[in-house]
């Protein structure tokens, strides 16, 4: 069966479903997913976090600008989207100017000491804590009513979205990409690349140059302590991304911060980095995180200089790059996705503080 659309989306993750949530009708949207199930892959398993002080700069301007949107969002539906999570950057001595240079260069930050930091989070030892700072407007969101929010909104506007159809092969046919997707065709005169770990694969479908979007490993643990939790403590991150750590109700949520590059994949924990997420934790604290509740893995598809990768292809016509963006997906979903649409539908995004983000984003700077 053939289907034709304004705008084809490959990949049912946050990127594509904002988008299409973004674009609200203005097109018409077909999104085409690889799984039985949309957010399958990395949306689903994220941190939840949301900080402005994370990140390089444009991808800091997006989440800045994107707190406030989710949040009018769940002013209007009368529902509670977010904690209050301030993000603690917390300071060792294994990478001595790393603080110096986060403070010199992220605004938002207040320097608080090592001994407010303890007070703040009584969990900390104090003694091999050199120097904390911390950011108040960082919050940790529902993820899941979120992806239920862009769902709902993109299918409120007219998107029709297709699972189980991966995109396996593109052909340009005149102005229109004729696309296999599965058991089906469709045609559009605009595609865009929302694929996750996937991006460079589908780019290469196309005959487009391929960016460097490499896909990472990364695992969380959540664990029980055996002292009290108090599910209002602040977000320990170190400087030095050896750990961060959060409550997570009465439990903690924790990281390595592995890095590891892989394949495009379903991502699965491995027991020795789940191992170092306990160790590097219970090295700093006292909170003696026992055996895991729940563990998972996913993988943050970054560019080589960490921002996301948005934009039209400089060299493939109708091939549009919403890619990379790395373990920031969720926190710039909102703004990127608004800026990403108007982009697409010669428009305005209408948004302060994100002028010339475009051009920082742009696949023509690989
Ligand atoms: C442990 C961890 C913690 C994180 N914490 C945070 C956080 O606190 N805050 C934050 O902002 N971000 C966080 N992130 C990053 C965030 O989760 C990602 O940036 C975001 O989910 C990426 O969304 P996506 O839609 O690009 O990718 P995905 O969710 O992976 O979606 C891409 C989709 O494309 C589909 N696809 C691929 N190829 C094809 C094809 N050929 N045809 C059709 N479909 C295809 C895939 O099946 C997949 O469903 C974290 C990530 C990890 C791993």
């Amino acid at each position: 069966m053939t289907q034709t659309a304004d705008i084809a989306i490959i990949g049912g993750g946050i990127a594509g479903l904002s988008l299409a949530a973004a674009i609200g009708g203005r097109a018409s949207v077909i999104v085409l997913e690889a799984e039985p199930e949309l957010f399958h892959h990395t949306s689903s398993r994220s941190a939840q976090q949301m900080q402005p002080t994370y990140g390089p700069a444009p991808v800091r301007a997006l989440t800045t600008a994107s707190i406030p949107m989710v949040e009018a969002k769940a002013d209007a539906a009368g529902v509670a989207i977010y904690l209050s999570r301030p993000l603690l950057w917390v300071h060792y001595d294994e990478a001595p100017d790393r603080f110096d240079d986060l403070l010199a260069t992220v605004s938002g930050l207040t320097p608080i000491g090592a001994d407010e930091a303890v007070r703040l989070l009584p969990a900390l030892h104090r003694a091999p804590l050199v120097d904390a700072a911390i950011d108040l407007s960082a919050v940790e969101v529902d993820v899941p009513t979120l992806l239920a929010w862009y769902r709902a909104d993109a299918v409120a506007s007219g998107t029709a979205i297709v699972a189980s159809s991966r995109v396996t092969a593109a052909e340009r046919v005149g102005d229109l990409w004729s696309l296999t997707a599965g058991t089906e065709t469709v045609e559009a005169p605009v595609v865009v690349n929302a694929a996750g770990a996937w991006v460079d694969r589908v780019a290469g479908l196309f005959g487009v140059r391929p960016r460097g979007l490499t896909p990472k490993r990364r695992t969380v643990a959540v664990a029980p302590a055996s002292r009290q939790v108090d599910p209002r403590w602040p977000m320990a991150s170190d400087v030095a991304d050896l750990f961060y750590f959060r409550p997570r109700g009465e439990t903690i949520l924790a990281s390595a911060l592995e890095d590891t590059a892989s394949e495009p994949e379903d991502a699965q924990p491995l027991d020795d980095i789940v191992q170092t997420v306990l160790q590097r934790v219970n090295a700093v604290t006292d909170l003696d995180l026992g055996t895991p509740i729940a563990t998972w893995t996913g993988l943050r598809t970054l560019s080589p200089d960490t921002s996301p990768v948005v934009g039209f292809d400089d060299a493939v016509p109708g091939f549009y790059w919403l890619a990379g963006q790395g373990g920031y997906g969720i926190q710039t979903s909102a703004s990127l996705a608004q800026v990403a649409a108007a982009d697409l539908l010669g428009a305005d995004h209408g948004l302060t503080g994100l002028d010339g983000v475009l051009e920082q984003l742009s696949p023509a700077r690989f």
